[in-house]
């Protein structure tokens, strides 16, 4: 796989990414990131004491018209760098006591990402890697990073392949996401923690409650429930907040009702999800608080 005929992801755009050819995410074969920060508002077995070092990459393969990190995601804010200065950026967030390394929107550098992680290795970067994704993820891709990767974060938005299409612009999100997801537990299974509750490998997946939509969230614990590793960590997440264009989507400019919240709430109960993890709705978007007793 290359990227002189790019299909990196399912998009399987065949452009000649080296020839500043453009397909649907936007990237060239140049990595471009948005910022990169110690980041302290990841789930605690993330974060921990010292934070997760967050490299946010610029570009998407998915256009979430309610997408939180619109201007790095969509609008392609950043800034270009070498394989060279990524794997330094790798060393320096572990120099900073960085808990991890968390690759966020990753997808589209997949194979620059694996070539940084090779030269850091070799410079010393030990810490564990968490592939952050929207799930929406190639098997072949995921099969080049067995072994550079320690932990799968991937969303799994959608069990309504209509609600993909019209809120992120994509087909057949559930058969490629849930497909995508079954490869990541092969390679790092369920999660296992150091001593001090730091996640050092497995997978853990984020789902995010959209309002108007409690029967989409509701199928998809159903499907994880059934069809996944009880152990496997479920972050079901509460802090929806309408922004970029999901203010002007009739369905998608609010946040949860708490009888929405409730709903879901009782229906993690219902369905005895193990490892499932709620985050607290909260008045204000950077209120949520996350909760970790169910
Ligand atoms: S990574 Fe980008 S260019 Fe390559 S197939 Fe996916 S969307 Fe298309």
């Amino acid at each position: 796989m290359d990227l002189t005929k790019c299909e990196i992801c399912p998009h399987h755009c065949g452009v000649n990414r080296t020839q500043n050819e453009i397909g649907r995410c936007k990237s060239t074969d140049k990595v471009k990131i948005g910022l990169y920060s110690i980041h302290h508002f990841e789930e605690p077995c993330i974060s921990g004491e010292n934070g997760s070092g967050t490299i946010f990459f610029s570009n998407c393969n998915l256009n979430c018209i309610y997408c939180q990190n619109y201007e790095i995601s969509q609008q392609g804010k950043g800034k270009e760098i070498s394989i060279e200065k990524l794997a330094d950026i790798l060393i320096e967030q572990q120099n900073k006591h960085a808990e991890n390394i968390n690759l966020v929107t990753p997808t589209s550098y997949v194979l620059q990402i694996i070539e940084a992680i090779k030269m850091a290795r070799k410079k010393g970067l030990q810490i564990p890697i968490i592939y952050n994704t929207n799930g929406y993820e190639n098997i072949e891709t995921l099969k080049l990073l067995e072994g550079y990767i320690d932990v799968y974060l991937p969303d799994l938005k959608y069990y309504d392949n209509k609600m993909g299409k019209t809120y992120s612009k994509v087909n057949h999100y559930f058969e490629i996401a849930t497909k995508a997801i079954q490869e990541m537990y092969r390679q790092v299974g369920s999660p296992k923690l150091d001593e001090r509750g730091m996640i050092q490998k497995g997978l853990m997946i984020r789902h995010l409650v959209l309002p108007n939509h409690i029967e989409n969230s509701k199928k998809i614990l159903k499907w994880l429930k059934e069809n996944l590793d009880e152990n496997v960590y479920i972050n079901i997440m509460a802090q929806y907040f309408p922004t970029y264009k999901a203010k002007e989507t009739e369905k998608l400019n609010r946040k949860l009702t708490e009888q929405e919240y409730q709903e879901i709430e009782e229906y993690v109960y219902q369905l005895h999800i193990k490892n499932g993890y709620m985050q607290e709705l909260g008045e204000h978007e950077e209120e949520y608080v996350p909760r970790w007793d169910i």
